[in-house]
């Protein structure tokens, strides 16, 4: 069962305008409190959320293809994590690792070195965010290597820490007067096929020539690539492409860091995106859907690295939190029972049709894996990014009551991430949505 008795009805609602007027109360007063650089994308302000379903405070049932960016796919209050919270948190709510251990951690550990790609010998280390989660994995591999520089791409994002805006390739809203930034950062082009019309082999070997000319093959401590980009537009890269940059890592003795914080925990239909080409990264960074909606995030990798920083090298206050590590069993409990890779897969069978259909008609790409779908969208008959028009039909969703995402470095991609745990009606009618959003948009 994925859902619990308090869940609310998996049915969409629409009571009110889109926020409504209790929404637009809390909206004013928190004008006066948060800061405005913190922004949301739809604010009609949460009550409850559970299965596909996100309740606002006007009454408002809204079908839910966020998850709150990656992070709720096995449903928001699912079950078990919730009863392992509640379990956890009359138990003991903090200790530190760092200080006084606990058993839960190493589970955790244990069960992400055995989940991940590869049946090599691994260590984890477990952190609060992405960022963080990202941080760590480049300062483990360049004190493994010794070595300073790392490779990112275009379009890419891991995070928003002043390393991780670094990597991230977006300047708005990401970076923009936020520098100086670290250093010793590297961007090369990506494989984006419907724009670059490259192989993978081709892209890669653009990659690679750049990396070797430019920066120095002995200088690089890691290549860091999402297998597919969350923030920069659910890029596939082709086929080929990150195998290519592997070897030529393994080749270089760099380590190659896959950074599966938005495709990671059945998101794409597997355990992780890696294992649609077979990939074993040296390092995976690993978040959002780690835990069911507690902040958690580790980095998994192989044991001689993870290995080779010094004891007090690695750690942080609350990293490894033990109620974040119990939600992390049961989510991942919750993932096994429910057979999630299959519900993605799923969800991609139901998604992509009509999605394609859109696209056939009013141009641009239908991409991604299993629950993680986009589709970029276009000035019709070009291939020019439209995110005016991107910006109309999210808006328009939101007002019908379907809780959408955009993305990509031009703003022109909608991004779809279901909680893996939605109903088929209730995808089925967001769809409906999205099309006539799309008519009028
Ligand atoms: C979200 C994301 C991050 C950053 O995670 P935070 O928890 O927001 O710090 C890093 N990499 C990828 C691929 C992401 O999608």
């Amino acid at each position: 069962m994925s859902l619990s008795a308090t869940s609310p009805s998996q049915r969409r609602a629409v009571r009110t305008a889109v926020p409504g007027p209790r929404s637009a109360e809390l909206h004013a007063r928190r004008t006066g409190a948060v800061a405005q650089g913190v922004g949301s994308v739809l604010p009609a302000y949460v009550e409850a959320a559970g299965g596909g379903v996100v309740v606002d405070v006007d009454g408002n049932h809204l079908i839910d293809l966020a998850s709150g960016i990656a992070v709720t796919s096995v449903g928001n209050a699912a079950p078990r994590v919730v009863e392992a919270v509640q379990r956890q948190a009359e138990r003991f709510t903090h200790t530190c690792f760092m200080v006084a251990p606990y058993e839960s951690y190493i589970a955790v550990c244990e069960t992400l070195n055995t989940l991940t790609p590869g049946d090599n010998e691994k260590r984890s280390a477990l952190f609060n965010s992405g960022a963080e989660a990202v941080e760590n994995a480049i300062k483990i591999a360049r004190h493994a290597t010794g070595r300073p520089a790392i490779i990112t791409f275009d379009h890419a994002y891991h995070g928003r820490t002043n390393l991780t805006m670094a990597l991230t390739a977006k300047n708005m809203p990401y970076k923009h007067r936020f520098g100086p930034f670290a250093p010793e950062v590297y961007r090369v082009p990506t494989s984006y096929p419907y724009r670059d019309g490259l192989s993978g082999a081709e892209a890669a070997a653009r990659a690679i020539d750049l990396i070797d000319k430019q920066v120095g093959a002995d200088n690089v401590a890691a290549v860091i690539i999402e297998p597919i980009q969350g923030e920069g537009g659910f890029v596939v890269p082709a086929e080929g492409f990150v195998p290519a940059l592997a070897a030529w890592a393994r080749g270089s003795g760099a380590v190659l860091i896959a950074d599966e914080i938005q495709t990671g925990f059945c998101r794409t239909g597997t355990w992780f995106a890696s294992e649609h080409e077979a990939l074993v990264p040296d390092l995976i960074t690993t978040a959002k859907g780690i835990a069911g909606g507690l902040p958690l995030a580790a980095v998994t990798g192989r044991a001689d690295l993870m290995d080779a920083v010094h004891t007090g090298g690695l750690g942080g206050t609350y990293g490894g939190n033990p109620i974040a590590c119990a939600a992390a069993l049961a989510t991942i409990q919750t993932m096994h029972e429910l057979d999630l890779r299959a519900a993605a897969r799923r969800i991609e069978s139901v998604m992509r049709p009509r999605l394609a259909a859109l696209a056939a008609k009013h141009g641009g790409e239908v991409r991604g894996r299993g629950a993680m779908l986009a589709i970029e969208i276009v000035v019709p008959g070009t291939r020019t990014p439209d995110p005016a028009r991107t910006a109309s039909i999210a808006a328009a969703c939101h007002r019908a009551g379907v809780l959408v995402l955009t993305a990509g470095t031009s703003g022109n991609v909608l991004r779809f991430l279901p909680p893996l745990v939605i109903g088929d009606d209730l995808l089925r009618e967001a769809l409906d949505v999205l099309e006539g959003a799309f008519a009028d948009g």
